[in-house]
């Protein structure tokens, strides 16, 4: 008798997560199939064009960053193929950190810390 109360509360929550993990993905494949209707199948920042089975590549980037905000007419959304969409998001983090410490934010990498550098003694340590 006690197991089946303890089984049924288990159910209940797991279903309450999946739902809301359903609703979250509808959510999502509704806008990006909205933003392909809306947009050419064209990536945003290398201009590749996406069709057929590659259009799941094409992923639809919130410009403000708020996946939320999903206007009807597609002013939130940009679409970028994934590699761009990544590039895009790891740009946003570097501009954070610089605003965070504009005086320590160098232009360019430097020389001497090359990540090569850093390989070649991680390589050389292991032989
Ligand atoms: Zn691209
Ligand atoms: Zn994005």
């Amino acid at each position: 008798m006690n197991n089946a109360g303890r089984g049924k509360k288990a159910a209940g929550s797991g279903e309450v997560v999946a739902a809301m993990r359903r609703e979250q993905q509808a959510r999502q494949a509704g806008y990006r199939e909205q933003a392909i209707k809306l947009f050419p199948p064209v990536c945003g920042r290398c201009t590749r064009e996406f069709e057929g089975r590659k259009l799941r590549e094409l992923t639809v980037h919130h410009i403000d960053h708020n996946h939320d905000n999903n206007p009807a007419d597609g002013s939130n959304w940009e679409l970028l193929c994934l590699y761009c969409h990544d590039h895009e998001h790891s740009r946003g983090v570097q501009q954070d950190r610089d605003k965070e410490s504009p005086s320590t934010a160098a232009g360019r990498p430097s020389l001497r810390h090359s990540p090569f550098a850093a390989l070649a003694e991680l390589t050389g340590d292991s032989n």
